[in-house]
């Protein structure tokens, strides 16, 4: 299959105008600026050309921090200033609700995510069993299964264990440790060696409203260390997080909605760190729309930006061969919007709706 944009947005390289890309199986099979003719490569003459017209291609976006369990609690948890009044509102709600009320409001997560463009989601998951009974999704998914123990117990081994269990079945994934302030150390040690050892993610929330224990002796840090906010470190763990190749993932909606003072861009500049973007979970933001995260970060070049929600967060996955970018061999995850001007703003300013979107080779919606 060849589809075809006014704009192609490779992100390894500047923006290809009139640009084709050829999709064969789930891979990309070329990158060109010419108007390939369909046949190429002696199979895409079986399957029908995509002309886009006036609209940019871009690597499908990666919501590199997301809670799906609390989609349907959009706008029930007000912000009342206090961070610990709101986590007791979302536990008292969560008592509440039923399994078939968890795995709809996953559903509806994953619904729409596709419809915003994204196109792979690290997914904190607090109830692992829920993920067999959900509606099929393409989306690729890392689920996370969450971890709290408050203090350390046989019972955190064993929570430990279990999740790893799961993960096993799964394609891919991840632990993940709840916070500091709810996760003992031991277990925090105990889940980032698992997940070192079987090559998964490690995500974790830290730093978010206050400092907290230093994040050495959680023993976290590594290539495969994704940590959720990052707001109050000091210059020094900020060093070390960047050095540890650990990256992080700001949310900047939820930022907002906390009222949080402007994240330390400049700080995170300096030492080189790995920045991703992520909706957090509706409990605190009002849509899924990486689009909209994107928006949020005015401030900033509207490229940076895209690599945060592309390039940044393949690397932070140890998916940046495969991920986040248009290039030969990767995955054919792929998205798109009208071109309004420039390309680049046209994806990270422009309220247009996605108007195609694929996974794997796989299109999701047109
Ligand atoms: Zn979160």
């Amino acid at each position: 299959m060849i589809i075809r944009a006014r704009y192609v947005l490779p992100m390894d390289g500047p923006p290809i105008r009139d640009g084709s890309v050829v999709v064969e199986g789930d891979s990309i099979a070329a990158v060109s600026c010419s108007r390939l003719r369909q046949g190429f490569g002696g199979q895409a003459g079986n399957v029908p050309d995509l002309d886009l017209g006036d609209a940019v291609l871009f690597p499908g976006l990666i919501n590199a921090h997301c809670h799906l369990d609390y989609t349907s609690m959009v706008g029930l948890v007000p912000w009342r200033g206090e961070f610990r009044d709101w986590i007791f509102q979302i536990t008292a709600l969560k008592k509440q609700w039923t399994e078939e009320q968890f795995v709809a409001s996953i559903n509806r997560g994953l619904v729409e995510l596709v419809r915003t463009g994204t196109t792979s989601v690290v997914n904190i998951e607090c109830f692992p069993k829920l993920v067999a009974k959900l509606a099929p999704s393409l989306l690729r998914m890392w689920w996370c299964p969450e971890l709290l123990d408050l203090t350390w117990s046989e019972e955190s081994r064993r929570m430990v264990e279990e999740a790893a269990h799961w993960l096993e079945s799964q394609p891919r994934g991840g632990l993940a440790p709840h916070a500091p302030y709810t996760t003992s150390a031991p277990l925090y040690r105990l889940a980032a060696r698992v997940a070192r050892e079987r090559g998964w993610l490690l995500t974790t929330h830290v730093a978010e409203a206050c400092r907290e224990v230093p994040l050495v002796e959680l023993g976290v840090l590594g290539p495969n260390c994704l940590l959720a906010h990052a707001n109050h470190l000091d210059e020094a763990e900020v060093e070390l997080l960047a050095r540890s190749g650990a990256s992080v993932v700001h949310c900047p909606r939820a930022h907002r909605f906390f009222g949080r003072d402007a994240a330390p861009w400049d700080l995170w500049r300096r030492h080189g760190v790995n920045v991703c973007l992520g909706t957090d979970s509706l409990a605190s933001n009002e849509s899924l729309d990486m689009r909209a995260e994107m928006r949020a970060l005015w401030e900033l070049p509207a490229r940076e930006v895209l690599a945060m929600a592309t390039v940044n967060a393949a690397r932070a996955l140890n998916c940046a061969d495969k991920l986040g970018k248009i290039a030969v061999g990767g995955w054919a995850d792929l998205t798109a919007v009208p071109l309004t001007g420039d390309p680049y703003e046209s994806v990270v300013r422009s309220e247009k709706p996605v108007c195609f979107s694929m996974v794997g080779g796989k299109v999701v919606l047109q």
